[in-house]
């Protein structure tokens, strides 16, 4: 069994408590590994390691060049360390190591470059118009905001991680990350990887332990300048709520029950794999994926049967094995809780159409309790609880409409605004309806992808600002005005101070 320890201050060790937690690959059962269990304590020492590094050392001062050079640095470890970060990845979270290879790891190398890139590029001082009387000099300075702690949730660990050191060390802050207690294990393996890039001490500390302890501390405690938090709504307002103590910088990458629509001039084979897609990959344990279907009435019944022999064909098996399309879910909870909705669903719906229960074809090495078949409802009301609550698990919601404006309000009727798709043959028609939805991103004809190019966030409660893009680095900085009168004696250009007869 690999060991990993927390990273604090450049170095590993172990908790203050000498406590330890044990994580398991939810597709067996087995045990992967112990992990130490962080505690306030800890918590506090990486806050203290990151404040430090921030205030006294070098990193914060370091020019933009200088910072992306030390994270593409880091881009190339993770490419070193691909096979084992994949590996690790499929194994604790449940997702496919197809998946783990493809997205998990490019995923996590493609944002350090991103913001590597951000360093680089955006100005780090602007000039602004200067005003006449009084004569005046004018510039922005962009800073680092300060110490930024980061809180992930466990279906895109790796990604995730990425997603809140990166922009943050980019921008020359110092970073406290936590990973979900479920998925630590490539967080813990990238603070390895991280390390060899040689960055100065505590400008990267990665801490494994529980969200009501280790978390909380991270949202609240007052030597932390921003918290970044993806995870559940209900979570995110009690962020909010701990950062409101200090006025913490906040930035918050909450659920989503998302639309994807079907336009009656879709290729109904392309529109098909973009809804399968777009809700279950990954089990539907992704925040933006489309789990209510839209389906225009003229093309409803011949689109159903479609989704239903297509879903009935996806491949359910060990995440390990490269033939497999879906593996547990990451944990027996998580399908506990899919099993609730799922009676709820039938209690106001129906029987689905497709799924409703475990596979039983599993061989035998697999924990048949970790599993859930791709679950279908159709001729959902959007008002039902299965159409308005977040399931996190794999399960489609298909709503009918008649008009593009009724599935515009279909989709806006939801409190979260994540993602969302059009899938139609006709680009106009598909831009007009995307433009009617309060969503984050809408993907037409396609689904999921995501590029650190463009930046990725919710309205509404699925959060409040955006992560990746410019907009994503920006949101690491400060803007510092300073405002020069250039007459450094004399009164003539200080006629306001008049005011006070002074
Ligand atoms: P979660 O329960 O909200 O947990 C997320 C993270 O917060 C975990 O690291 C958790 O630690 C920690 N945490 C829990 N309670 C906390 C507290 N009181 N203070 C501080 N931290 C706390 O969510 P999850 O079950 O891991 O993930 C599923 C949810 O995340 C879904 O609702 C999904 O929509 C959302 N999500 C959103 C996005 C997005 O980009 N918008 C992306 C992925 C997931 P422990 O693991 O130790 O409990
Ligand atoms: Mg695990």
């Amino acid at each position: 069994m690999a060991e990993f320890k927390l990273f604090i201050n450049g170095e590993f060790v172990d908790a203050a408590s000498g406590e330890t937690f044990a994580t398991h690959n939810p597709g067996t059962g087995e045990k992967l590994a112990d992990v130490p269990k962080a505690g306030r304590e800890d918590a506090v020492l990486a806050i203290e390691a990151a404040r430090r590094a921030f205030d006294e050392g070098p990193w914060p001062k370091m020019s933009g060049k200088e910072r992306a050079e030390k994270i593409r640095r880091i881009v190339e470890l993770i490419g070193a360390h691909a096979a084992e970060l994949a590996e690790l990845e499929a194994l604790d979270g449940g997702g496919t190591i197809l998946k783990a290879q493809m997205a998990d790891v490019p995923g996590a190398q493609s944002a350090f470059e991103w913001f590597a890139r951000m360093a680089e590029e955006r100005p780090e001082r602007e000039d602004l118009e200067g005003s006449p009387f009084p004569a005046s000099q004018n510039y922005l300075r962009y800073e680092p905001i300060g110490v930024c702690t980061g809180i992930i949730p466990w279906n895109f660990p790796l990604i995730m991680a990425a997603w809140k050191i990166a922009p943050a060390i980019a921008a020359g802050n110092t970073s406290v990350l936590k990973p979900a207690s479920l998925t630590s294990l490539s967080a813990l393996k990238l603070a390895e990887v991280i390390a060899e890039a040689d960055l100065p001490p505590g400008v990267v500390n990665v801490l494994a332990g529980p969200g009501g302890s280790v978390g909380e501390e991270l949202a609240s405690n007052p030597m932390v300048d921003k918290t970044a938090f993806t995870g559940s709504t209900e979570v995110g307002r009690r962020i909010m709520q701990l950062a409101s103590g200090t006025v913490k910088a906040v930035t918050l990458e909450l659920g989503g029950k998302s639309a994807n629509i079907v336009l009656d001039d879709a290729d109904l084979d392309l529109a098909a794999g973009g809804v399968l897609f777009g809700t279950f990959f990954h089990n539907g344990q992704v925040c933006e994926s489309g789990t209510r279907a839209l389906v225009q009435r003229g093309i409803y019944d011949d689109f159903l049967a479609l989704l239903v022999e297509k879903a009935n064909s996806i491949v359910i098996g060990d995440q390990m094995d490269m033939a497999t399309n879906l593996g547990p879910l990451v944990s027996r909870g998580q399908v506990e809780t899919v099993e609730r909705y799922v009676k709820l669903g039938r209690d106001e719906v129906g029987e689905p159409v497709c799924g409703g229960s475990k596979p039983d074809d599993l061989p035998e090495h697999l924990d048949r309790e970790a599993f859930y078949r791709p679950t279908i409802f159709a001729g959902v009301d959007n008002k039902a609880k299965i159409a308005q609550e977040e399931i996190f698990g794999p399960v489609l919601c298909v709503i009918p409409f008649d008009t593009d404006a009724e599935a515009v309000a279909i989709a806006n009727d939801s409190i979260y605004g994540l993602g969302g798709g059009v899938q139609s043959s006709n680009l106009e028609r598909a831009e007009k309806v995307a433009a009617g939805i309060r969503t984050g991103t809408v993907w037409i004809n396609d689904y999921h992808l995501i590029d650190p190019k463009r930046p990725f966030g919710g309205y509404k409660q699925s959060g409040i600002g955006r992560e990746l893009g410019v907009q994503g680095y920006e949101i690491y900085r400060q803007i510092k005005h300073v405002h020069i009168n250039p007459e450094t004696t004399g009164r003539d250009n200080h006629f306001h101070y008049g005011v006070l007869g002074v």
